[in-house]
């Protein structure tokens, strides 16, 4: 859970990412951009900000914004149906960027959220820098944190279906509960 001052203090720190990364967004998109703390009421340490430009059926273009050290939790995206599930391609365009993959243990950028070494498996550290980009197939396992700048990447999917991710830790609800003070 999230207070409702925290969550816009969060929305208004990742618009002034968005605007260091020189992306021009509507008034109205500033008012939507989503802030996501997987349930584990923790913010600044595990979570993501999230503005959607467009979201069909088929595609959608997202805005990815993580906070300095924010780190999102290891998940990945399932079939859903006759759908072999969401395809994603991440390009870094700001900031200091990390993704964990499967692979060897190359870790040094990185961290592993405090206490959390069982839910974070994947140790394959790829450093994104802006204009690079990742391709995520279905299935395939993620997770990926910030440095000290924050970060912010374009996301270009196939079908989102949050709701439906898989996540290593057992202890994530996708639904950010926001509490009214
Ligand atoms: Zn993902």
């Amino acid at each position: 859970m999230i207070t409702r001052k925290q969550y816009t203090e969060v929305q208004q720190k990742a618009l002034e990412l968005i605007a260091k990364a020189g992306i021009h967004i509507t008034p109205e998109e500033q008012t939507r951009i989503a802030v996501a703390d997987f349930g584990l009421s923790d913010i600044y340490s595990q979570g993501i900000q999230v503005l959607t430009f467009f979201e069909t059926d088929r595609i959608a273009g997202k805005i990815l914004v993580l906070l300095p050290n924010q780190t999102e939790p290891e998940h990945w995206h399932p079939p859903v149906g006759n759908d072999p599930g969401k395809q994603e391609i991440i390009r870094a365009l700001w900031g200091d960027l990390r993704f964990y993959v499967e692979g060897d243990d190359n870790m040094t950028e990185g961290f592993i959220p405090i206490g959390k070494e069982d839910v974070f498996r994947l140790r394959h550290e790829i450093i994104l820098n802006p204009g690079d980009q990742l391709e995520f197939q279905p299935g395939e396992k993620h997770w990926f944190q910030a440095g000290n700048r924050g970060a912010v990447m374009y996301s270009f999917s196939t079908t989102v279906r949050d709701g439906l991710d898989g996540f290593t830790d057992s202890d994530i609800i996708r639904e950010t509960k926001i509490i009214e003070s």
